[in-house]
């Protein structure tokens, strides 16, 4: 038994009947995003696969806190800005909540956005070889940068250059241009605070805790070993999904 089936078995005698709508799902990484949140898009989800899926780009250990401490932690800490500030967490949107995000607390900004890029982030990675960019998003890549080489140096220099903790983008804006960004701490380009702001398509956690154990202060080599595991399949849902609005 694969160890995605033995996360999913775990989850499912956790959550009991909830749970069993759930089994009969696809894979998470096989969803669009929109279906994906829906299925509760506040609240922490299983890992789409096992700590060590991802090795050796990232190692087990550095997935298991990551996951299992820091997102958890942004997770736990939304819930209590969302009680706090009265968000009424079944019937309104993550995404809502970011993009007008200077109108909550430091503690709502830091930690909805720091649930969602995690969310976020484990889709977008898969285990190595990754897929390639094809069809729309690749013509648009190329379109915006030249080059799919142009388009990584780009993205590869704003995760690198991003002082202290933040992550770097792929965003589509609302004009359906491509823009490479980066943002500090847990900001996210739909918030209303963002320098740049649009759809996040690609995103890159380059705090400390995402690669320090195994890469330790070689930011760049966690940044080029990154693009091993890019699932560009989830990518280009993303892509699709914003320039159909
Ligand atoms: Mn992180």
């Amino acid at each position: 038994m694969s160890s995605l089936h033995q996360n999913r078995r775990q989850f499912l005698s956790k959550t009991g009947k909830a749970g069993i709508a759930l089994a009969t799902m696809p894979l998470i990484s096989k969803l669009v995003p929109e279906q994906y949140f829906a299925v509760s898009e506040f609240k922490q989800q299983p890992l789409p696969y096992s700590y060590a899926t991802l090795e050796p780009y990232i190692d087990a250990m550095t997935m298991e806190i990551h996951y299992g401490k820091h997102a958890a932690s942004y997770a736990k800490n939304l819930a209590e800005a969302c009680e706090a500030e009265k968000v009424d967490i079944n019937n309104s949107s993550l995404t809502a909540v970011l993009k007008s995000i200077s109108t909550y607390s430091t503690k709502m900004r830091n930690n909805a956005g720091g649930h969602y890029n995690h969310e976020f982030f484990w889709q977008l990675m898969q285990p190595s070889p990754s897929t390639a960019p094809t069809g729309a998003l690749a013509e648009a890549i190329d379109k915006s940068f030249g080059s799919f080489a142009n388009f990584q140096k780009a993205f590869g220099e704003a995760a690198k250059n991003r002082f202290g903790s933040g992550w770097a983008w792929l965003l589509v804006t609302k004009e359906g241009r491509l823009v490479v960004s980066s943002t500090p701490n847990q900001d996210n380009p739909f918030m209303d605070v963002a320098e740049i702001q649009g759809t996040p398509l690609l995103g890159l956690d380059v705090w400390e805790h995402a690669y320090y154990l195994k890469y330790q202060n070689k930011r760049p080599d966690y940044i080029n070993a990154w693009w091993n595991i890019v699932n560009w399949e989830m990518v280009q849902k993303r892509y699709a999904t914003a320039i159909s609005k």
